[in-house]
Formats: C-alpha cells, sequence, structure tokens
C-alpha cells in the first residue's frame, strides 16, 4: 500500500499577530476567569486570598518565568525577525542572555520545571473551584468554571494543533510537541 503524504505543514519564523493575539487571549482569559472563580466562590478573604495568589503565580510563570527560562534556548529567540506564539521571544530578547538550544528540552525535566508550572497555571482554577460548589453554590461562579473548562479544552484540542504547535520551528526539539505527536 503506498501512503499518499499529507499536505506540507507551513512553519512559521513569524506567526501571524491574530494567532499571537487568539494565543495570549486565550491564555489571559484563562488566568483572570480562573482567578475570579476561585475569588468569587469562596466570597470571602480566604477566596481573595487564593484567588490573588493564584492570578499571581499564573501570570509570573507566564510572562515572567517564560522569557526568563525557557525562551533564551528556543531557536525563536536566535531567529531574524522572529515572532513565537505567545511572542514572547521579543521579551526574552530584552531581559534574557542567549541561551543553550541543547538545553531547551529541560523546560520537562523535574517535578518543578516550567513545562509542569504551565499546566498547573491551567488546571489549578478548574481544581481549586470545585469545593466552592459544596460550599456555597453560584450559577455566576458555575459560568466561570465552565468557561474556563472550555478554554482549556479550547486550548489543548484545537488551539496546539492547528494555530500553535503545528506551525512551530522549535517542534522537532520540543517535549510537548513530542508528547502530542506533532515533532
Ligand atoms: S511546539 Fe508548541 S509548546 Fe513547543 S515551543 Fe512550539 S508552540 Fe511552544
Amino acid at each position: 500500500m503506498t501512503v499518499k503524504p499529507g499536505p506540507a505543514v507551513k512553519l512559521y519564523t513569524r506567526y501571524p499577530v491574530s494567532s499571537v493575539l487568539l494565543y495570549n487571549g486565550t491564555t489571559i482569559a484563562h488566568f483572570v476567569l480562573g482567578g475570579l472563580g476561585i475569588i468569587l466562590g469562596y466570597d470571602s478573604w480566604v477566596g481573595l486570598i487564593l484567588g490573588l495568589v493564584y492570578l499571581v503565580f499564573a501570570f509570573v510563570e507566564m510572562y515572567v518565568l517564560m522569557p526568563v527560562e525557557v525562551c533564551p534556548d528556543c531557536v525563536y529567540y536566535r531567529l531574524e525577525n522572529s515572532l513565537c506564539i505567545s511572542g514572547l521571544n521579543v521579551i526574552s530578547r530584552k531581559v534574557a542572555r542567549n541561551g543553550d538550544p541543547k538545553n531547551f528540552a529541560n523546560r520537562a525535566k523535574g517535578t518543578f520545571c516550567p513545562n509542569n508550572l504551565y499546566i498547573a497555571a491551567l488546571v489549578i482554577p478548574v481544581i481549586a473551584v470545585i469545593p466552592s460548589f459544596f460550599i456555597s453554590f453560584s450559577w455566576a461562579v458555575l459560568v466561570i468554571f465552565l468557561a474556563v473548562v472550555g478554554l482549556l479544552l479550547f486550548r489543548f484540542f484545537y488551539l496546539f494543533g492547528n494555530v500553535a504547535c503545528v506551525h512551530c520551528r522549535a517542534k522537532a526539539v520540543c517535549p510537548n510537541a513530542q508528547k502530542m505527536k506533532m515533532s
């Protein structure tokens, strides 16, 4: 049997601005709604503290730790006139020194590696909000909860495979793409 090759996937040196906005819009909406869900779900100073701690953790993990720890080892840091899906390579060039592409896979190594923190920032609000329904049920919090779950599913089942990783020049060496069998 002859296997016909599928249509070639275009790799982007510069992602379209619409893709960068979609990726960051999805990320920011996820964090903000997640934090809001925790704050409203527990509706007390406990919820306020938990929600604020979550928001700080999520934004620092994504927009501080990534450009400092991960991006310097990524091919987009070195590619001339490049714009990666998150746009963080542009920030990283300003704030961090050039890394080593051989270390790029380290993003997935260790319990508190950047990849695990990234997943934690996405999953924490989903897990954290569930107990609040048994303490004081709120339809508004349920809507926020469903929106966060929707954003999570959208990211994993559409964004990565159709907008982000599929067009990424780092996918051959990226542990995330390898896990999703896209490398
Ligand atoms: S393959 Fe996906 S996760 Fe890996 S660097 Fe590219 S966009 Fe990021």
